[in-house]
Order: C-alpha cells, then sequence, then structure tokens
C-alpha cells in the first residue's frame, strides 16, 4: 500500500448528480430516459447526514495516521472530500504532511470552486499538485451536473493552479450518458490548450441516492472510440501497475488524456490505496462494506505500536476485488461524498 487518500471533511458546497444529487429531479435524472419500466418507483432523495465536527478527525490526529502510514511505506497522500477546501485552515494540514518523512507526494481533490481564495496559500504550505473536477464547459449543463453556478470560479482555480507552477495539474470528469458524453472532445481541447491533463472517469455505483444505473456509464472504451474519431491517441506505457488510469499522448504533443474504468476494465489486482475517512475509519477499498476504526484507537491512547499493528492487520484483509456489476454486488452504505474519492 503506497497511496492513501485522506478525507478532510464529508461536507460539500456543490451537488453533483452523481455524487450528492439535491433534488428528486436531480436523483432522478435518469429514470424516465433510461429505466421507464424495470424501476417505475422514483427513487427516494437521501443527503447523508454531515458529521459532528467532534467526530472528524484533527489536523494533528491525521497528521500522526499519515505519519505512521508512512513509515508502513505509504509514500502518496491525496487530500479530498467532500469538499477539501471546505475545512479551515486547510493549508496548516497540507504544511503538517508535507514534511512527513518518507511522504513524496501529496495532492489535494477539489471541485475548485474556493481554491482562488486558498491557492498561494496552500502552495507556499507545500501543495505541488491539484486535480480539479469539470464535467463540463457549458454553464447550463455544468449547473445540471454539480447542482451551481460556478463554471467561471473553476476555470480561474484551474489557470491559478497552473499559474503558481503547480504541476500536473488535472482535470477529471464523470461521464455519464446522456448529461455530458456529448462534451469530451471539448473537454480534450480545452485541457490541452490550457496545458493540464484530462482524466475522464466511469460512473460508478456510489451516488448518495443509489441512483446509478449500468445505462449510464459511459464505458472506458466508449470514450477511447470517440477520442479516437478527432485526436491522433498514442498510449502512454505506464511504469507503475498500480496506477488506475490507462494514458495516451494526444496528437504528438505533451497533452495526456486519461482513462479510468473501473467499472467496465476494473484495476482491483494492482490497487495499492487505502483511505482515511474524515471520521477516522480506514476502508480497504471503496466498495468495502465494512470499515476500521482507528478514531477510538488514537483517542483511546494507543501508541504508534499498536496503531502500526492495526494498520497491517486492515491491510492484509483488503479485498481481492470489487463486484459492480455482479449479482451479489452490494452498494456500500456510505456514498462517496463520506468515503472521500
Ligand atoms: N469534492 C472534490 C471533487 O469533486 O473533486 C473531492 C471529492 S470527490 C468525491 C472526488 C472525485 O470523485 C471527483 O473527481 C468526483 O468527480 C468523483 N466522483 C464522485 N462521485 C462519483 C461517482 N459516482 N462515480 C465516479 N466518480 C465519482
Ligand atoms: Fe461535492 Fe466532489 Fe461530490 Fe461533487 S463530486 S458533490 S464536488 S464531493
Amino acid at each position: 500500500m503506497r497511496d492513501l487518500r485522506v478525507s478532510v471533511t464529508d461536507r460539500c458546497n456543490f451537488r453533483c448528480v452523481y455524487c450528492l444529487p439535491e433534488t428528486d429531479q436531480a436523483a432522478n435524472f435518469y429514470r424516465s430516459k433510461f429505466d421507464p419500466l424495470k424501476n417505475p418507483t422514483p427513487i427516494k432523495l437521501a443527503l447523508p447526514p454531515s458529521q459532528p465536527k467532534s467526530q472528524i478527525l484533527t489536523f494533528e490526529e491525521i497528521e500522526r495516521v499519515v505519519r505512521i502510514a508512512a513509515e508502513l511505506g505509504v509514500e502518496k497522500v491525496r487530500l479530498t472530500g467532500g469538499e477539501p477546501l471546505l475545512r479551515q485552515n486547510i493549508e496548516l494540514l497540507v504544511g503538517k504532511l508535507a514534511s512527513v518523512p518518507g511522504l513524496k507526494d501529496l495532492a489535494m481533490t477539489s471541485n475548485g470552486f474556493l481554491f482562488n481564495r486558498k491557492a498561494q496559500a496552500l502552495r507556499d504550505a507545500g501543495l505541488t499538485r491539484m486535480s480539479f473536477s469539470l464535467d463540463s464547459l457549458d454553464e447550463a449543463n455544468f449547473k445540471k451536473m454539480t447542482g451551481r453556478e460556478g463554471l467561471n470560479e473553476v476555470i480561474r482555480s484551474i489557470r491559478l493552479a497552473k499559474q503558481l507552477g503547480m504541476n500536473p495539474v488535472k482535470i477529471n470528469a464523470v461521464v455519464i450518458r446522456g448529461l455530458n458524453d456529448h462534451e469530451l472532445v471539448a473537454l480534450v481541447r480545452f485541457a490541452m490548450a490550457e496545458g493540464v491533463q484530462m482524466r475522464f472517469i466511469e460512473f460508478m455505483p456510489l451516488d448518495s441516492s443509489r441512483g446509478w444505473l449500468r445505462e449510464l456509464v459511459v464505458s472506458g472504451r466508449e470514450i477511447l472510440e470517440q477520442l479516437s474519431n478527432h485526436f491522433t491517441l498514442e498510449p502512454v506505457v505506464s511504469t507503475q501497475p498500480s496506477e488506475t488510469a490507462r494514458r495516451w499522448k494526444v496528437n504528438g504533443t505533451e497533452s495526456e488524456v486519461g482513462i479510468i474504468a473501473p467499472v467496465t476494465e476494473a484495476f482491483c489486482g494492482h490497487c495499492n490505496r487505502l483511505r482515511l475517512t474524515a471520521d477516522g475509519k480506514i476502508r480497504t477499498c471503496l466498495f468495502s462494506l465494512g470499515e476500521h476504526d482507528l478514531r477510538g484507537l488514537i483517542r483511546g491512547g494507543a501508541d504508534d505500536a499498536t496503531i502500526q499493528r492495526r494498520l497491517r492487520e486492515i491491510v492484509w484483509g483488503k479485498e481481492d476485488r470489487h463486484h459492480i456489476g455482479e449479482s451479489e454486488f452490494e452498494q456500500p452504505e456510505r456514498t462517496m461524498s463520506c468515503i472521500g474519492g
């Protein structure tokens, strides 16, 4: 396990349809189009309750877990959420983590809306890599997908991250049939023009209203076919088997596009990720049905050796693979914004 995703909050200022849909209309956005007969009953809107502050790990607690994980071999940490920039003084946590011995890579995934306010402080604290979620370049479609108006703020944030010398800056887009699958080429062109890397992600069954349908997943293969009609794509050979994205160079340039296809081309066998939720649970897979509590240990006065031992035990129990698409698949109780994507 080399890669630890740390969720710093389960709260978010966006309401993406594939993550935290806010209205019945958003939660049922696909019903009439794709599944009028199989599921005649509209799904119920379910916004997960946010955890009280006392249950959320403090920066000192997060730093301790990261330090212990780094001693065990974790090299990469990505801060995520919910929306990580909603966590007050997040730059202080970045500063603490930037000096953890053994950590080679510190990154953040954000929806970008609040990045402008914090960008310089985050850079100064030692953050060098940013991924922004951007599913659409059309204002109306952006609002439909995120539940908010904020396209211009996100674009400004992407530009600012580049200006501050963050490298690489990536854009993540979740691709949903009938919603933004007509924007793939425009998104790649935008990323090329801005000098950032584009990543397309298959829609996974982790939305809070449990509205995921197979029919809505645009497969990695379809994404590639669509892009291949417009660009010359040359595969990038990765030296890291654990990499989740398959990547291509675009039109002989240094611009890269990546496709993350956990649903149709599972990469579980090479997975080297662990997740720490905002309330201090370790998850060994996005789709884990169980979690392992560290907060109780930490707050109960456990020493570092005990926490190390616990982490080792947890890792030995990591599941072999997920079961999306199989009859026994069960969607985890906690959904993406609570787990940390
Ligand atoms: N709020 C931040 C953001 O949106 O970048 C960080 C947290 S978000 C949960 C992390 C990533 O998960 C984002 O790139 C988002 O697009 C992705 N995501 C959320 N729900 C998803 C789903 N159901 N399927 C695939 N990706 C999803
Ligand atoms: Fe918030 Fe990120 Fe989920 Fe969108 S994907 S609702 S921005 S946590």
